[in-house]
């Protein structure tokens, strides 16, 4: 066979975060043990059926088999336009202010292809989402992380990025609320970064993945409520988490219109947009009645409470989150997360995710998301008493 060699790009990429744990999960599996996963987020409840009643009459009508938009329907930006002022009280103009995505994973995919020249810096927080340095990396840049760690909230410290860095960087992903850490943000901390992304000429790019899922009546905001943040940044939602929508691929960018343009236009070079019937799925979704939205925060809420007290009741420390599906737990005194993580999938079947897969200060840590039933979780929780530790 002719040996095809892997361009660069894919040979400095770190390895894959769930591939090692998917081997493992393979083997324990093959052994006849019942496993729980609580590995990926990926919500375990269906779309609601009025979004999926729109896919199928948008899907009968020809009109929406041709070749969409490669920046969004007009009815589709003019929906997530509309939400956006009543969720947030933010105005965008959806022709200018609003791009349509296949999935937020796609857009935050695509932007640096936009802004990161080769050596250029892109200002990435660890422990995070993988796709901001791979991405970064895709384009020929460079990350620097910016660690976030429990003594400042899981939030970046700005004044720890040394003056040159931040000259230099062009990109700022942040993301709150937050995947792994589960914390979020108050209007205090956006503020900073709006000035520091002023005072460097930094694009803030908000990965706004979670703001709907929180507990206990706590709303997030959006980064573009604050002042000049529309000068300097753009917010990334996604329809996935919301609406557990995520095999149907659809999310949109907002915010500032010379970032919304750059990202377009590599878009209109890749991809031609988003099947105009999911979009309509995605109308119905961001239109239609937000009782969904309701149920699905009872759901995770009524999870959560079962899940911290059991993890208490294990000897685990972990904090209960406002929001996300995540809870983010520290790992026995004298562990690694690699080691509980596969001691949990051996001893317990329990399919976690080790904290320092999503970057070095997540060491300590491991994550599970809230995504199986309250029978299973508490299935969990009684193996998790019975290893002890
Ligand atoms: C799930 C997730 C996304 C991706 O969502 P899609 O819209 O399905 O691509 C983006 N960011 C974070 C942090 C996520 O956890």
């Amino acid at each position: 066979m002719v040996d095809f060699e892997k361009a660069e790009r894919l040979k400095i990429l770190p390895p894959y975060l769930f591939k090692e744990i998917d081997r493992k999960k393979a083997e324990v599996k093959a052994r006849g043990v019942d496993i729980i996963d609580l590995g990926v987020g990926d919500p375990d409840i269906p779309t609601p059926q009025h979004i999926i009643e729109a896919m199928k009459k948008a899907a009968d009508n020809p009109a929406h088999h041709r070749y969409p938009s490669y920046s969004g329907m007009n009815t589709f930006k003019e929906a997530a336009a509309q939400w956006y002022e009543k969720r947030f009280g933010v105005t965008l103009n959806p022709d200018t202010e609003v791009v349509s995505l296949i999935g937020s994973k796609e857009g935050l995919a695509h932007l640096p292809l936009a802004f990161i020249n080769p050596g250029d810096i892109a200002l990435v927080p660890t422990p995070a989402y993988p796709v901001y340095n791979t991405s970064t990396l895709f384009a020929g840049g460079k990350s620097y992380f910016m660690p976030l760690v429990s003594e400042n909230r899981f939030l970046p410290d700005l004044d720890a990025i040394p003056a040159d860095i931040a000259k230099r960087a062009k990109l700022m992903f942040i993301n709150y609320p937050n995947n792994p850490t589960s914390a979020v943000a108050d209007k205090s901390f956006f503020e900073r970064v709006v000035d520091f992304a002023e005072k460097n000429s930094i694009i803030v790019c908000h990965d706004a993945a979670y703001t709907e899922m929180a507990f206990d009546g706590y709303r997030p905001q959006s980064f573009l409520e604050v002042d000049g943040a529309m000068e300097v940044g753009m917010e990334f939602h996604s329809l996935s988490k919301t609406y557990n929508m995520t095999g149907w691929r659809i999310g949109f960018a907002v915010g500032n219109s010379k970032a919304i343009d750059g990202l377009g236009a590599i878009k209109s070079n890749i991809d031609s947009g988003v099947f105009e019937a999911v979009q309509m799925a995605g109308v119905a979704a961001l239109q239609g009645d937000q009782s969904c939205v309701k149920d699905m925060i009872r759901v995770y809420q009524e999870r959560r409470d079962l899940m911290v007290k059991g993890l208490h009741d294990a000897g685990l420390e972990v904090e209960t989150p406002k929001a996300t599906f995540y809870l983010w737990i520290k790992v026995p005194k004298g562990h690694t997360s690699a080691r509980t993580a596969t001691r949990l999938l051996e001893e317990a079947g329990l399919v976690v995710t080790p904290g320092n897969g999503f970057g070095d200060p997540g060491e300590g840590y491991f994550r599970i998301a809230l995504t199986q039933t309250k029978e299973r979780l508490k299935e969990a929780i009684g193996r998790l008493q019975k290893i002890g530790f």
